[in-house]
């Protein structure tokens, strides 16, 4: 279902031998009424049913385990794939929105050394309707109310899950595509509450830019210099950090979108003074037109790794400095660390 569109699953029906008007109906029962048990596809001929669900909505995942925190507002599932490649995605409920934070690959293979993802490397691409589903199984558990704080909605997605978004381009747009349709042929999301996380592949956020789907890019540098960020993001040694933050730059100026750069900030490491100027430098040598913020995140310990958060105060400094040299800054709320589901932790162990 979520691989196609509209057309693609008309087409993919007659070729079934059945009708192609079904494909909408189909539709509407996953992306509007967030059902998936055929049993509950009472408007669909009962001898045509398992064909049409077979072929438009073959099981693509099966859950192997939930871990809850947050007293249920904060939901890890563990997914294993048609193949047995493991992956992980986050549902976080706050008063005023639902975000599910979704993988894009099995494994990573940026190989950033304090993610926890990044040290098994890529297994795979993940599809369009294996990215997509991890949010409609998402918005099946609000509409049914089993997730803690009643029925809801899922308002955000952020792929900020396993793997590396930009590496696994087509399929991550087609996700993008198939959240934003409107409905029945999509899940009617707006773009603006779809934010896309990426080490930095620059000829890919210039694609992204020239999509006209105003996703909210996500840019994680990590340093502000080359010679730390070669280490910290591999990639680095490819796209440097003025080529990462101009191209950056350039999305907001085309997209009228803010742009997020992404600090995880690690104690003696990246967090000096010195590197809190030299962000807010680099930053606003693009100019003050609000093109950009930066969100902190307090680094989420990983196994057998050297490497932890920064002290508060510390923290603050940075922030303050930033703040000093005009760059709206944040500090995120991290959710989900005693479930390893916070930030850079996911890595899918059976
Ligand atoms: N590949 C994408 C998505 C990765 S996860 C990207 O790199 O942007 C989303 C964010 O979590 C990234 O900014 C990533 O660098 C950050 N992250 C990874 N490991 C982390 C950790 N241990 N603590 C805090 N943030 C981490």
């Amino acid at each position: 279902m979520a691989d196609l569109d509209a057309a693609g699953r008309k087409e993919l029906l007659t070729e079934l031998g059945l009708p192609g008007f079904r494909a909408k109906q189909l539709s509407n029962h996953y992306f509007a009424r967030l059902v998936d048990d055929p049993s509950e596809m009472t408007d669909l001929p009962s001898a045509e049913r398992d064909r049409l669900v077979a072929g438009l909505l073959p099981e693509l995942m099966t859950p192997l385990r939930a871990m809850q925190t947050d007293d249920g507002q904060t939901v890890k599932t563990l997914w294993k794939l048609f193949d047995g490649a493991l992956v992980e995605s986050v549902l976080m409920r706050y008063p005023e929105r639902v975000t599910m934070c979704v993988s894009s690959q099995a494994g990573c293979g940026m190989a950033c050394p304090f993610c926890a993802t990044g040290q098994g490397g890529l297994q795979r691409n993940m599809s369009t309707a294996e990215i997509v589903e991890q949010v409609l199984a998402g918005a099946r558990a609000l509409h049914r109310g089993e997730v803690a704080g009643g029925p809801g909605r899922v308002s955000n997605v952020v792929f900020m899950g396993m793997g590396e978004p930009l590496a696994n381009y087509n399929a991550v747009i087609g996700a993008v595509r198939r959240l934003t349709d409107p409905q029945p042929d999509g899940l009617g999301m707006s773009a603006r509450g779809i934010t896309v996380s990426t080490v930095g592949l620059v000829p890919r956020i210039k694609q992204l830019a020239t999509e006209g789907i105003p996703v909210t890019l996500a840019l994680s540098l990590h340093a502000p210099d080359d010679e730390l960020r070669d280490d910290l993001v591999p990639i680095n040694n490819r796209w440097k950090v003025h080529e990462a933050v101009e191209a950056a730059w350039e999305y907001a100026r085309t997209t009228k979108r803010r742009v997020s750069i992404e600090y995880a900030l690690i104690k003696d490491v990246n967090d000096q003074a010195w590197r809190a100027d030299l962000l807010g430098d680099v930053l606003s040598s693009y100019g003050d037109w609000g093109w950009v913020h930066v969100n902190l995140i307090p680094l989420n310990p990983i196994e057998n790794s050297k490497w932890t958060a920064s002290r508060p105060q510390d923290e603050r400094e940075f922030v303050r400095r930033l703040i000093a040299k005009g760059i709206p800054t944040t500090v995120r709320d991290t959710r989900g660390r005693e479930i390893d589901a916070a930030c850079g932790q996911l890595a899918a162990q059976g």
